[in-house]
């Protein structure tokens, strides 16, 4: 599908899941210029999450041979570059981060991980635009929409999301990330909560590895270690110890010591081991989302899922400010950040 052919509301080929001017309150606060502060780090997330998604909506679709060269990759484009979502602001998140905003303000409202209550999120977005920027939805994968319908059906969120095998595209990793950001709970209780968070879109066991493994991934980060992604891998490797499947499925076929570099794509394997790689061969929030935009394909989702990940590793005030500026909609998520942010 051309991404220049597409309008409000059309369809993405495979659930390829395939600002105001002043910064937040929250990210302006440090007290140590050297250290970055877990406040810093949270703040980072969710806007780095944000900011990947709307620097990658222009470039979504187009192969990696059409992507202008890295230093070019910004909100706005070459001029002669065909952008996808041609209609769409400059600044503008898409279904990645309204679909986190969903879940982060059903955990911080709900104060617990309510699986009907987010299914109520995501169906308020796709009818009425719910933590759209401007209330305008654009971008839906297959695989969502149908379970989106489902759950206007009445189908329970628990049994919405389909489980084969073909249904592993990365529509639940790309929105994870707030669960890793606001859970206080044990390593174990992580992982299952981001099981079930996929299960509303994305029921397949694979699927639900990958967001459990990413949010332990996130959550080493948030604690500073010096090895997030090898300590993460260890621990859900002991977590799924006593649950075979679920086992499988890591060492099988996400298999996180692979060294087989990602593609960009909207398969959740492909997009997880995407970000992985860009997270380990850059050194700046910049050049990890420009990275993983340059792999082209689900550009705005693998910039999304390696923006959260850049950010809660150099804090907010890495990410730049000319994309901060740029980025709209701080009135939606500035003050869902300020509650997070006091949540601690
Ligand atoms: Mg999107």
């Amino acid at each position: 599908m051309r991404p220049e052919g597409r309008a409000a509301g059309a369809i993405r080929p495979f659930d390829a899941r395939p600002r105001a001017t002043t910064r937040s309150p929250v990210a302006s606060r440090r007290t140590d210029v050297g250290a970055i502060t877990r406040e810093e780090r949270l703040a980072g997330a969710l806007l780095g999450l944000l900011v990947g998604d709307a620097l990658g909506v222009p470039y979504e679709f187009s192969p990696p041979g059409r992507i202008p060269s890295r230093d070019a990759i910004e909100m706005t484009p070459p001029p002669s570059f065909a952008r996808a979502h041609g209609r769409v602001p400059v600044g503008t998140w898409s279904d990645d981060g309204a679909h986190a905003l969903c879940l982060l303000a059903s955990l911080l409202e709900s104060d617990r991980l309510d699986l009907d209550d987010f299914g109520r999120r995501l169906v308020a977005w796709y009818r009425q635009g719910a933590m759209a920027v401007g209330g305008i939805v654009f971008d839906v994968g297959i695989q969502t929409e149908t379970a989106i319908h489902r759950l206007i059906d009445g189908v329970p969120a628990s049994q919405s999301g389909a489980s084969d095998e073909w249904a592993n595209g990365n529509g639940s990793l790309m929105r994870v990330a707030p669960l890793a950001l606001w859970h206080r709970g044990s390593d174990e209780e992580l992982v299952q909560d981001a099981h079930q968070q996929s299960v509303v879109t994305h029921g397949h066991p694979r699927a639900q590895v990958c967001c459990g493994l990413y949010c332990v991934w996130l959550r080493r980060i948030l604690e500073g270690h010096a090895e997030p992604w090898s300590e993460a891998v260890a621990t859900v490797r002991r977590v799924y110890d006593g649950s075979p499947q679920y086992r499988d499925e890591l060492e099988s076929e996400v298999r996180p010591d692979d060294p087989t570099l990602g593609e960009g794509t909207g398969y959740v394997v492909d997009t997880l081991r995407s970000v992985r790689d860009v997270t380990a061969s850059e050194a700046s929030y910049e050049d990890v989302v420009r990275a993983a935009i340059v792999l082209g394909n689900d550009t705005d989702t693998t910039a999304c899922i390696a923006g959260a990940v850049a950010g809660a590793r150099y804090g907010a005030r890495g990410i730049p400010e000319r994309w901060l500026a740029h980025l709209r909609g701080r009135e939606i998520v500035d003050p869902l950040l300020e509650r997070l942010a006091r949540r601690g």
